[in-house]
């Protein structure tokens, strides 16, 4: 079974991904998710130009020597470009391995250790009125654990939050990246933040009880003492976890983190290696691991992070907004099936234009997330609706302080 050919696919339904299709000598193939939000031509032209001519002719089967030949085979390691592209390679091989076994992804991976992986969506509000009525929403859809962001008085936007579901086309929370030739410029002020936040949660907890699992995303915002001062002020309300509280490439910023609140802390989104994590599990310092399959260099090394952090009691709760491509997502829900310390999966829906592009099998029923048996990862492109969507420059906005100061978005 060897590699005949890699095609680089980029299509924009609704928003960009890039995707690594490998097909064999035998006439099997197989799908790679490569999508780097804001940035996804270069993981296409470092897949195309230096990945792909090196693929042809290697035995389709040989995963891990493959992982190894690109990691350590081009010198410069890690990154979230190097990274992303490995990852679909990656992805493509052991969609094809188990296609070729007739089986689903997590049975190649040691079976299911359970029924459904526990998803949590994202409600969202500009104001305590509209974010009550989002989370019933997302209750109404099934959803038994829910992402809570909402609106700062004084703030015109704010991450995570959703544009008017009455404004027509799609929900911010669909997708933050603009089609616009520069950046979206969103305003920032940490200090008002800090004071909104716990009320809001006081009112949600008021409104659905002590039970509902609460989550909630700081997005890089915050210095570690601010971030301590948050942590500290949420204990009453019993957050499942308080994510990406300070900027992520600062591992110490945790230990004071740690020092000052029993909340439970969930990083890890933009690291791209188990590298990022050693400080972190070594310590103790985090609970949940928040990488994404597609930036950390697919399922080989997604399985051996998640195995380390087992180790030290650090459960998943793997990346899955719609900048994940179907097939990503499916490659994150057969490993949450599979490991033994599985969290929960962050998941939002994808457009009705990416899954006409991405035919899906995986399932939502009752709160929980499920791959299916179909043979391989589940997911299959279709190049016609693919070839309808071309590639259109898209960027994350850029957040500034009120004075003007650039800050972390
Ligand atoms: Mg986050």
């Amino acid at each position: 079974m060897r590699i005949e050919s890699a095609e680089v696919i980029v299509t924009s339904p609704g928003r960009n991904f890039v995707t690594l299709r490998i097909t064999t000598s035998d006439g099997r193939s197989g799908l790679g998710d490569a999508t780097l939000n804001g940035r996804e031509l270069s993981v296409a032209a470092y897949l195309s130009e230096h990945v792909v001519p090196l693929l042809k002719g290697r035995d389709a089967a040989r995963i891990e020597d493959t992982w190894q030949y690109l990691y350590r085979g081009a010198y410069w390691r890690r990154g979230p470009v190097t990274m992303a592209a490995i990852a679909a390679v990656d992805m493509a091989l052991w969609d094809i391995k188990a296609k070729a076994a007739g089986m689903p992804l997590y049975q190649l991976l040691g079976g299911a250790s359970r029924t459904g992986a526990l998803a949590y969506g994202h409600a969202s509000g500009r104001d305590v009125p509209e974010l009550l009525d989002s989370i019933r929403a997302h209750i109404e859809e099934g959803y038994r654990a829910i992402r809570v962001q909402t609106g700062v008085p004084g703030l015109d936007s704010v991450y995570g939050v959703a544009a008017s579901a009455a404004g027509g086309g799609e929900r911010y929370d669909y997708e933050p990246a603009r089609r616009t030739a520069l950046p979206v410029e969103e305003s920032w002020d940490t200090r008002a933040y800090l004071r909104h936040i716990p009320g809001v949660f006081e009112a949600v907890r008021a409104e659905f009880g002590p039970e509902l699992p609460l989550l909630h995303d700081g997005h890089h915002r915050m210095t570690p003492i601010q971030a301590a001062k948050l942590g500290k002020a949420l204990e009453p309300y019993d957050l499942f976890w308080l994510e990406d509280a300070t900027p992520g490439e600062d591992q110490a910023a945790l230990r004071l983190i740690r020092q000052h609140t029993t909340t439970p802390l969930a990083i890890g989104e933009v690291f791209n290696s188990a590298h990022d994590y050693t400080v972190l599990l070594r310590e103790r310092l985090i609970d949940y691991v928040r990488s994404a399959v597609t930036h950390t260099g697919g399922v080989t090394a997604m399985k051996k992070l998640l195995d380390m952090a087992a180790h030290y009691g650090v459960k998943s709760g793997m990346h899955g907004p719609t900048d994940i491509s179907p097939v990503g997502m499916a490659a994150a829900l057969h490993l949450d099936l599979a490991i033994h310390n599985f969290g929960i999966q962050e998941y939002m829906r994808h457009s009705p234009r990416t899954l006409e592009v991405f035919r899906t099998s995986y399932t939502f029923e009752d709160g929980l997330l499920h791959p299916s048996d179909t043979p391989g990862l589940g997911v299959e492109l279709d190049d016609e609706a693919a070839a309808a969507h071309p590639y259109e420059p898209a960027y994350l906005p850029v957040n500034r302080l009120t004075d003007g100061t650039v800050h972390d978005w």
